[in-house]
């Protein structure tokens, strides 16, 4: 049994309203949005860290990254979106599950600390 609260969104053990699913991954909304709309793009497979990813995963991953771009209506990307993968401590990575923040609907500013 995996112990990842990712996976068991993407198996059905637990229940999760999805955005969208296909073969390679599902799409949900962030239960804590920061910004007007916050999705994550959940790959089905399992893997902690883009670093270890294998050259499969990283191929996987762009096929994901072209299929949300192409999501405009279901995930309002019509004036822009930002998309983010959080890895390890420094970005406050919470989920080691890799994942994909979709981010939308309004203006970004991003200040370095
Ligand atoms: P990260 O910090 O990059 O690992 O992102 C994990 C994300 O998962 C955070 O933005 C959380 O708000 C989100 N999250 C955690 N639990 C849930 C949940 N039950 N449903 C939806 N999003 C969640
Ligand atoms: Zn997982």
């Amino acid at each position: 049994m995996c112990d990842c609260l990712f996976c068991k969104f993407v198996s059905g053990e637990i229940p999760v309203n999805k955005v969208y699913e296909d073969d390679k991954m599902i799409i949900i909304r962030d239960i804590n949005p920061q910004a007007k709309n916050h999705f994550l793009g959940i790959p089905k497979a399992h893997f902690k860290l883009i670093s270890e990813a294998t050259p499969e995963q990283v191929a996987m991953i762009g096929e994901c990254l072209k299929t949300i771009s192409s999501l405009t209506e279901e995930l309002s990307l019509q004036n822009g979106y930002r998309l983010v993968i959080n890895q390890g401590d420094d970005a406050g990575q919470t989920v080691f599950h890799l994942h994909i923040h979709i981010l939308s609907g309004q203006k970004m500013n991003w200040q370095p600390a």
